[in-house]
């Protein structure tokens, strides 16, 4: 492994300096879900100077591509993100919480995810050039992985169906393969349409479209004692129908999100909800209409290709954090709330246990920034959240990669995440997910006896559990036309 990791850590250092470029420009121009349009650009820009083959608009996705490097197999995929989040418009470096005038920021680091897998896709095409030998990088941009599941849209219509295998990353506070389980999750809007009347002079001529909404989170109140154990379920109104209080609210609109440790769990909770939605609009005299907006499944890593990532992760060097990035990482810890503090040392003692987990989390304690590696042991932990990864790793083998490019204790969704985004230690996170992601598919290129272990491992969970995808045949991804989400 290691001649391979060198010759991705050769390919990536080439180009130091443009992909931290790439990835600045990414954060200073956040763009959410499916209007990226500046970011799909901007990265297709530099596939093609590599001389990858682009196919845009994959899966009808205006925003998303394919781009190729090489022929034959194993074909192997990337995973790029570059979509960013709305309202968390951020200042970098700022230790306090100050909007830099864009309505978007980028508070998941998906400025580095979708950057440092182009340095990995890049390394994957230096290699089969130099070598000579089969194989295929495609790298595709994948958008809307907050709140659009760009993803499944793109395998319903068949996009990832030629890869053999597929990497991933995430930017995190910790370096490790990924083992969580994370949760599948269903979301879709409904939509209430009453008779608006006067409130005063004729409320027997008008139907709410209000109440009927207030009825449908009642009936969620009673229908949550019947959820299975692990599943949540989150509201909000779209529409509650306006200010006035002596009208008769003729229009009103409610989100619900479901996450269950399973697909299938989370659909049919979503039907009974659909149900309440159901009764709700006949107990009002009023007209339901339901909106299917996303969808996606549980993880599941291939253990073959995180054993590699494992090897690769083990043997790239990283500088050491820098004094900038250490200072700002202090002053940011220092404005969570003082119950957040310490939360990555006790997610370490939870997943490793005694005494691993003890001395992982005495290596967290020695500052705000995490050097250390996890060790490849670890229990699964359940993460209670849910990422589009989810149905591309149910169809094909997915490795999965986390570097530490935030400080320790920050959660990401927080504008203390964004203002670290521009660091130096950030963007070492990056380079130092392409090396690791990079070495592991030249390794697999080198070796196709991995490869075919790899799918014989996809293979054999897929007869256990079969995938079946969680978006109706005939649903259409909303395409925002604002910035408003
Ligand atoms: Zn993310």
């Amino acid at each position: 492994m290691r001649n391979y990791t060198e010759a991705a850590e050769r390919s990536t250092e080439r180009r130091r300096k443009e992909y931290i470029s790439i990835a600045e420009k990414l954060f200073d121009n956040p763009e959410t879900r499916f209007r990226e349009r500046y970011a799909s650009v901007l990265l297709i820009k530099k596939l093609e100077e590599e001389g990858f083959r682009l196919e845009k608009g994959a899966g009808g996705l205006p925003t998303a591509f394919k781009a190729s490097f090489g022929s034959g197999k194993p074909v192997i995929g990337f995973l790029g993100e570059y979509d960013a989040l709305p309202g968390l418009s951020q200042e970098a470096g700022c230790d306090e919480k100050r909007s830099c005038g864009k309505a978007a920021g980028h508070a998941c680091g998906h400025h580095l995810l979708g950057t440092g897998l182009l340095g990995a896709a890049i390394a994957l095409k230096d290699y089969l050039m130099e070598s000579g030998l089969p194989g295929t990088a495609v790298y595709y941009g994948c958008p809307a992985e907050e709140g659009g599941s760009g993803k499944v849209w793109m395998l319903r219509e068949g996009v990832f169906d030629e890869a053999d295998m597929l990497f991933t990353w995430h930017p995190d506070c910790i370096n490790r393969v990924s083992p969580n389980d994370i949760l599948a999750t269903v979301t879709k809007e409904y939509y209430f349409h009453g008779i608006p009347s006067h409130a005063g002079a004729a409320p027997e001529a008008g139907r709410s479209a209000l109440e009927a909404a207030e009825l449908m989170a009642v009936g969620m109140g009673f229908l949550r004692e019947h959820l299975p154990s692990a599943a949540r379920v989150h509201y909000a109104y779209l529409d509650a129908g306006g200010s006035a209080t002596n009208i008769v609210q003729g229009e009103a609109a409610a989100a619900y999100q479901i996450r269950s440790p399973r697909a299938s769990e989370a659909l049919a909770v979503s039907e009974r909800i659909d149900d309440l939605a159901r009764g709700a609009a006949i107990m009002t005299g009023t007209r339901e209409e339901i909106r299917f907006q996303r969808a996606s499944s549980q993880l599941r890593v291939n253990e073959t290709l995180n054993d590699l990532l494992f090897e690769a992760l083990s043997l790239v060097k990283r500088p050491d954090p820098d004094r900038e990035s250490l200072a700002l990482a202090e002053r940011l810890r220092e404005s969570l709330p003082e119950n957040a503090r310490g939360e990555t040392e006790k997610k370490a003692r939870e997943a490793y246990g005694s005494p691993e987990g003890t001395e992982l989390a005495g290596k967290y304690g020695q500052g705000p920034l995490i050097t250390a590696l996890c060790p490849r042991s670890v229990k699964k932990v359940l993460y209670s959240v849910s990422t589009d990864v989810g149905d591309v790793s149910m169809y094909r083998p997915v490795g999965y990669l986390n570097t530490a490019c935030f400080p320790k204790d920050v959660p990401l969704h927080s504008w203390q995440a964004a203002s670290f985004g521009k660091s130096s230690f950030a963007m070492e996170g990056m380079l130092t997910a392409a090396k690791v992601i990079g070495g592991a598919s030249i390794c697999l290129v080198s070796d196709p006896s991995l490869a075919l272990k790899a799918a014989t491992e996809c293979k054999a969970r897929e007869e256990e559990e079969p995938y079946v995808c969680p978006i109706p045949g005939d649903a259409y991804p909303v395409i925002p036309e604002d910035e408003s989400f």
